[in-house]
C-alpha cells in the first residue's frame, strides 16, 4: 500500500480508529465509515490493559506487548486519557498470578493485610488504565488532524463503501453480518460509572469465567465499576439488577464506593470468536479486505499490535 492510496476503514471503535491513525500518519488516504462514532462497545470498556476472553495466546502476547509499549508512551500525554496506575488483582482461592501480570512494573505478591476480607491471595502491579471516552476522542482528533474523513452511516455489505484500493474491516460484532462470520458471538458486559470518592488505585478480582465480575478503575474524578460477562447475550439495555449487584460487590471491597453518585451506565457486547481475526482476504471483484476484528474482552489491550499487523498486511498489497 503506497502513500496516496485510498483505504476505507469500516468501524470507529478502538480497532478502527487505531488502525486509521496508523495508516493516515503513514501517508495513506483513509476514509472511516461507521454507524456509531465512536463504537459503543469500545466506549463501554473499563479499560485496563490485560488479556481477557481472547485467543490465540502467542499472538495475543505479541499484540498485547506492543500495545503496552504504546500506552506507556501515551500516558505521558494528559490529552490521551491513559494513566499508569498501581493496584491489586486478588482471588478468593489460592490462585497463581496470571503470567501477563508478572512482568509488569511493581509486580509483587500482596501481604495478607493488603487484601480485602474474604480474599486469600493477590498481586500488586502497575498497568495502563484507559478512560475510553477521552481516549476515543483523542484518537478521533489525531485521525482528523491528518486530514482523515469520518463518514457516519451503516453499511449493508463490504462491497458498499465505494471505490477503494482496500477495505479494512474493523466492524467488531458487526462483522458477523458484514463478512459474514458465524463464529462471532457477543459477551455482554455492564459497567456503572460513579463519582470518585478519592480512590487512586484499581482493584480487580480474578473471577475466572464467572458472569459476575468485580473491578474498579479510577479515572480522575470518575471511577468505572464492573462488571458482567454474559456469554451469548448482545442486548444493550441497562439492567438495573445487574447494576445494583455491581455497586454492592464493589462497595463490599471498598466501602467508600457505597456513597458514590451514579453518573452513567455503560453497556457493550464483547466481539468474541475462537481467535482474533487479523488477516487479508481477496473478495469477489478483486477487492482486498484486511480483517481486524473479534478481540473479545481485550480489544483495547491488543489495539496497537493488531493495527500495526493490519498495516503490514496492507503494505504487501
Ligand atoms: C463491559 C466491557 C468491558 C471491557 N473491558 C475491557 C478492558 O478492560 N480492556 C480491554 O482491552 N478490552 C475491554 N473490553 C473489550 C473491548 O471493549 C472490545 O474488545 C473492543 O472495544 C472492540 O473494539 P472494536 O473496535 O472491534 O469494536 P466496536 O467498538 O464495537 O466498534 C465497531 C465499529 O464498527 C461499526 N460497525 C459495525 N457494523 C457496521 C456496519 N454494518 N456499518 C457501519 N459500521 C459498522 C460500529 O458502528 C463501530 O463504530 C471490554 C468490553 C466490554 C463490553
Amino acid at each position: 500500500m503506497a502513500a496516496g492510496e485510498r483505504v476505507v476503514v469500516v468501524g470507529a471503535g478502538v480497532a478502527g480508529l487505531t488502525t486509521a491513525v496508523i495508516l493516515a500518519e503513514a501517508g495513506v488516504s483513509v476514509h472511516v465509515i461507521a454507524e456509531e462514532v465512536p463504537g459503543v462497545t469500545s466506549l463501554a470498556a473499563g479499560a485496563m490493559w490485560g488479556p481477557y476472553l481472547v485467543e490465540p495466546k502467542d499472538k495475543v502476547d505479541q499484540w498485547g506487548q506492543r500495545s503496552l509499549e504504546v500506552f506507556r508512551e501515551l500516558a505521558e500525554d494528559p490529552a490521551a486519557g491513559v494513566r499508569l496506575t498501581s493496584g491489586i488483582e486478588a482471588s478468593r482461592t489460592a490462585e497463581t498470578a496470571p503470567d501477563w501480570a508478572t512482568t509488569l512494573p511493581g509486580f509483587r505478591p500482596c501481604e495478607p493485610a493488603e487484601l480485602p476480607d474474604g480474599f486469600t491471595s493477590g498481586y500488586r502491579f502497575t498497568v495502563p488504565l484507559i478512560d475510553m471516552p477521552s481516549y476515543l476522542d483523542y484518537l478521533l482528533r489525531r485521525f482528523r488532524d491528518t486530514g482523515g474523513v469520518v463518514e457516519q452511516r451503516r453499511l449493508t455489505s463490504l462491497s458498499d463503501p465505494g471505490p477503494a484500493s482496500a477495505i479494512v474491516n474493523c466492524a467488531g460484532l458487526g462483522a458477523g453480518n458484514l463478512v459474514p462470520d458465524p463464529d462471532l458471538r457477543p459477551i455482554r458486559g455492564q459497567h456503572v460509572v460513579v463519582t470518585n470518592p478519592g480512590l487512586t488505585e484499581f482493584f480487580s478480582e480474578d473471577t475466572g469465567l464467572s458472569p459476575d465480575l468485580l473491578c474498579f478503575y479510577p479515572h480522575g474524578d470518575t471511577i468505572v465499576l464492573g462488571g458482567t460477562a454474559i456469554d451469548g447475550e448482545g442486548d444493550l439495555a441497562s439492567d438495573d439488577k445487574a447494576a445494583a449487584s455491581i455497586l454492592a460487590r464493589c462497595a463490599e471491597v471498598e466501602p467508600r464506593l457505597a456513597q458514590a453518585r451514579v453518573l452513567e451506565h455503560r453497556i457493550g457486547a464483547r466481539p468474541t470468536r475462537a481467535t482474533v481475526r487479523v488477516e487479508e482476504e481477496a473478495r469477489e471483484g478483486g477487492t482486498v479486505v484486511v480483517h481486524n476484528y473479534g478481540h473479545g474482552g481485550a480489544g483495547v489491550t491488543l489495539s496497537w499490535g493488531c493495527a500495526e499487523e493490519t498495516q503490514a498486511l496492507l503494505s504487501r498489497i
